[in-house]
């Protein structure tokens, strides 16, 4: 039968203090995040209206002059708050804490709206 192993305290390495403030911080932006259910809703929300403009053969991706003054809206948005990187792009693009999309990537979608309607 196994027995757990007594363990002694130790001072913590810099390596494992680090690794538990590298958490907190991720623990602290997950709590500020929409739910996951939330974020689910609202990115099949957004596939379902670009589905309808490619159906309709319109624009699903706008315009670069369009996108860029969205993203410069956002840039001064206190609601930005994350420099995450992004897993989809390799990217830090910025998480909005109101629908918790990364907006460097949102903003390029016709269909896409601010949640706080700034743009
Ligand atoms: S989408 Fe709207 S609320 Fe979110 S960061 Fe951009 S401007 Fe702010």
């Amino acid at each position: 039968m196994l027995k757990p192993k007594p363990t002694v305290d130790r001072p913590a390495t810099q390596e494992e203090l680090s690794s538990i403030e590298s958490t907190e911080k991720m623990l602290a932006v997950e709590k500020t995040l929409p739910s996951s259910l939330n974020m689910a809703r609202g990115l099949a929300v957004e596939q379902w209206r670009s589905l309808k403009l490619f159906l309709r053969g319109k624009r699903v991706i706008c315009e670069s002059h369009k996108a860029q003054h969205r993203w410069r809206i956002c840039k001064d948005c206190p609601a930005l708050l994350y420099d995450e990187t992004n897993p989809d792009t390799n990217k830090k693009d910025g998480r909005c804490v109101e629908c918790g999309c990364f907006m460097n990537v949102k903003v390029h979608y016709e269909s896409a709206e601010c949640p706080k309607d700034k743009w």
